[in-house]
């Protein structure tokens, strides 16, 4: 094995790419038309019909759950788009024990920051109860716009017995027994939070796109197409387009992805496996870990540092994907800066008495590199199927494609935005890649979750016709 094996291994050519995106335009008519598959839910109809006019105004509560943090919101609609947001954030490390604890403690921990929420900013009210929307990262086979079950958590989630509960009934009790006055008004699934954000200030939002620690889509999908509704609902929403979160994180098997020789691995060594391959492969969680691992093959063959682990890579998932932007970054400067920055974030046994030379710079960079423009192409490609999904988009040749998207991953690697387009646009051809806008939706879920809880919310609902 060496360095251009490893190369090989990452490599996603245009034949790949042509086969994901086929791939996953036959799951998602397989999600549409059926309840569930491979007994997970994907293509997860979203009850959300309508989008907001950008005109709305009013304070709205929104609580933003994600794989790393807890964002509570106050959302204020300020109208013409605008929107001033005040949020209480709090970080949930990979081994906090709420994680993995009792669900009552963990929904009791989530109350109490609202709690703070509404105190300090003086929203407390015990007469009328806000409304309030519940942006959920992880999977939920919703059955109304604010009902749904808890499938399967994800991202290191594993809390006791939270599986097949209804996530309002948890919310409900939990404000309850905190003697919270909320109401919770919609669940929505944090992609579905960017595109409806998204669609406040820019109408021609067709895609909501996350990808940070986890990676997942929603789109708009005419509900005559959606025979998993059934007839009743089809009826109840005919001629209607309703937001569809795709879960294409789960999307994918042997079948279509090139899985290499490491995604196997990091498949093999995780809690989950066989869950989620797609995102395995290139999301924020994950990109650091396959470098990881595919340095680790080239220290064993004493083609990388000499053959010395360093200290950073002796644990799973040690590396993380920001090391990877931060790597790729140093090109700027001269190669002695470079290797003296290198040298602070790779610490060898002192024993070894081991340099970082040149060779290591190089082959640490390539890797990062690899890695990274394979991730950025899987995301195009999910991209490109969702376009292909509404063909309509790719009729109208003036208007812009409009894809919100939210998430470290993107936000934070500098490269990954032109990558992402330059791989659609080799897809797409140089025209229609002009239209495409990969827009960044900061707070978008956040946002998206109030501008729901507001659009649903009984008065609201009243109000529209
Ligand atoms: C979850 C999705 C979520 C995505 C992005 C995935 O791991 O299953 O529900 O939308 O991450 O946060
Ligand atoms: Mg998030």
């Amino acid at each position: 094995m060496s360095l251009d094996s490893i190369k090989t291994a990452f490599d996603l050519t245009q034949e790949h790419f042509q086969g994901i995106v086929t791939g996953f335009k036959k799951e998602y008519e397989q999600g549409l038309n059926t309840a569930e598959a491979k007994g997970l839910a994907t293509m997860i109809p979203s009850y959300v019909t309508r989008l907001p006019s950008g005109q709305e105004k009013g304070t709205f509560l929104a609580l933003d759950l994600g794989g790393s943090t807890l964002r509570v919101c106050a959302v204020h609609l300020l109208g013409q788009g605008k929107v001033k947001v005040d949020e209480i954030k709090r970080s949930i490390s990979m081994t906090d024990p709420l994680r993995t604890g009792e669900t009552s403690v963990f929904f009791d921990w989530m109350v109490e920051t609202v709690d703070m929420l509404l105190k300090k900013h003086d929203l407390k009210s015990d007469t009328e109860s806000l409304a309030m929307g519940i942006c959920w990262s992880f999977p939920v086979d919703q059955t109304s716009v604010s009902a749904g079950k808890i499938l399967r958590m994800g991202k290191g989630f594993d809390l006791k017995g939270i599986e097949g509960q209804d996530l309002k009934t948890l919310f409900t009790e939990a404000f309850e027994r905190k003697n919270v006055n909320v109401k919770v008004t919609a669940l929505i699934n944090d992609t579905v939070g960017v595109l409806v954000a998204h669609a406040y200030n820019d109408p021609d939002a067709r895609i909501g796109f996350i990808y940070g620690t986890g990676a997942n889509a929603a789109y708009p999908e005419k509900v005559s197409k959606m025979v998993k509704l059934g007839s009743d609902l089809k009826g109840q929403y005919q001629d209607q387009e309703m937001l569809v979160n795709t879960e294409i994180d789960i999307f994918g098997s042997d079948a279509y992805l090139p899985l290499n020789r490491f995604d196997r691995l990091l498949d093999a060594n995780h809690n989950q496996p066989e869950f989620q391959l797609y995102e395995k492969m290139m999301s924020g969680a994950y990109l650091g870990e396959l470098v990881r691992l595919a340095a680790l093959e080239l220290v064993e063959e004493k083609l990388l540092f000499d053959g010395h682990i360093p200290l950073e890579f002796k644990e799973m998932y040690s590396f993380e994907t920001s090391r990877l932007s931060n790597i790729e970054s140093l090109h700027d400067d001269s190669v002695e800066t470079q290797l003296s920055q290198l040298r602070t974030s790779f610490t060898f046994d002192a024993s070894a008495q081991y340099q970082l030379t040149e060779h290591d710079l190089a082959t640490m960079t390539t890797l990062c590199k690899v890695v990274a423009v394979r991730g950025a192409k899987l995301a195009a490609a999910a991209i490109a199927s969702l376009i292909e999904q509404q063909h309509e988009l790719l009729k109208d040749q003036d208007r812009p494609i409009v894809i919100g998207i939210n998430g470290s991953t993107f936000e934070l690697y500098p490269q990954m935005p032109k990558r992402i387009l330059s791989s659609l646009s080799d897809w797409f051809g140089p025209e229609v890649a002009s239209r495409i806008r990969l827009d960044v939706a900061r707070d978008g879920a956040s946002i998206g979750g109030a501008l729901i809880a507001m659009l649903y919310a009984e008065k609201s609902v009243q109000s529209q016709p």
